[in-house]
């Protein structure tokens, strides 16, 4: 099972809703999105106005819906939580948003995926605060308007370039959230040991820190993994040795890679001599869906460089070689 997989069964959820921060104070790292809205916010509050719509986009696990919880949390208000594929028609929107109470949060995780249909009922929504319904067929049809509440809608997506352009143009606040440096997933660890009640080296924190590929789910995961380790194989306590130990053991290697990374990288080398090769030609080879490959294993990949993308497909670069100790085969012509 994959430690970056994104199919949380109920424990996993009810595990990481424990640990989310509440306040803006509590959320460690991503600077500049905080400082932003926390000057908005507080604008919001000063004018007794309801908050902008805010994108928040950027890689699984970095702390979106957290995120979305904590500005309705520092404003005061409810939060009600959807997704994309969750609304079908549009109906179930119109239910949902004239249910919102005034200055509500109304969070869309994997906005992207709203139905088209629905989305041309968010326009008027976002922008006036109202539903345009028809009602009939044909020449009788009769438009109608209903006013709602106004409400701040946070949407979170993990590419912000497949959200249509009307849709994006409506949100007042855009924020990318970037991966987290090693320091900041370190305070995380040691953030979750804290709340989990378990001992932990420094050492130790650092090592997962260093292993989890930039997002704190992925952090919090290990930990977790690594803790169950510390009781059964130790005394609870978590020591570097045993850390080293249950990370060998769950297969992710000392930049946080894991056997999917190894299978697709590898995969690039050995069957393509390296690329480019095309994402849907990858995905077929390693048995992965494409858009997953590219929303969850790819962008960091990219990131920490080991991946170039070009017109022409996928590219494994030297840093891959060096990783793996492998030979870089000569240039092509
Ligand atoms: P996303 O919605 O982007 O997929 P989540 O908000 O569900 O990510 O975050 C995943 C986990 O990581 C949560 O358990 C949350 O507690 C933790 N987390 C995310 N960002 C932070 C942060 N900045 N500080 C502390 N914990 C975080």
């Amino acid at each position: 099972e994959r430690i970056v997989n994104q199919d949380a069964d109920l424990s996993e959820l009810s595990f990481e809703q424990s640990l989310r921060p509440q306040k803006l104070e509590q959320y460690i790292g991503q600077e500049k999105v905080k400082d932003n809205l926390k000057v908005f916010i507080t604008a919001a509050k000063l004018r007794e106005e309801t908050l902008d719509h805010v994108l928040l986009y950027g890689p699984p696990g970095l702390g979106k819906t957290t995120l979305a919880a904590i500005i309705a949390n520092e404003m005061g208000v409810n939060i009600r939580t959807t997704s994309g594929p969750a609304i079908e028609r549009p109906g179930d929107l119109a239910a949902i948003l004239s249910g919102l109470e005034p200055g509500d949060v109304l969070f869309i995780d994997e906005i992207h995926r709203l139905p088209r249909a629905v989305e041309e009922v968010l326009y008027p929504a976002m922008e006036d605060f109202c539903l345009d319904i028809v009602i009939g067929k044909g020449p009788s049809a009769k438009s109608l308007r209903i006013d709602l509440p106004p409400f701040t809608l946070v949407g979170a997506t993990t590419r912000a370039g497949s959200l249509t352009a009307p849709l994006r143009d409506r949100f007042g606040v855009l924020s990318r959230l970037e991966y987290y440096n090693e320091e900041q997933l370190k305070q995380i660890v040691i953030r979750t040991a804290e709340i989990l009640d378990t001992e932990m080296v420094g050492s130790a924190a650092a090592e997962i820190a260093r292993r989890s590929r930039g997002t704190p789910r992925i952090a919090n995961r290990l930990l977790r993994r690594v803790r169950d380790f510390a009781q059964v194989k130790g005394d609870g306590r978590i020591t570097m040795e045993l850390a080293d130990y249950a990370l060998e053991l769950m297969q992710v290697d000392r930049l946080g890679l894991d056997h999917i990374d190894h299978k697709l990288l590898k995969g690039i080398i050995e069957k393509f001599r390296g690329g480019p090769v095309g994402l849907d030609t990858i995905a077929a080879t390693i048995g992965e869906e494409s858009h997953t490959i590219e929303d969850v294993y790819e962008p960091y990949l990219l990131q920490i460089g080991f991946l170039q993308r070009t017109p022409r497909g996928r590219i494994a670069t030297e840093l891959v070689y060096k990783h793996f100790q492998m030979e870089m085969p000569a240039k092509k012509k």
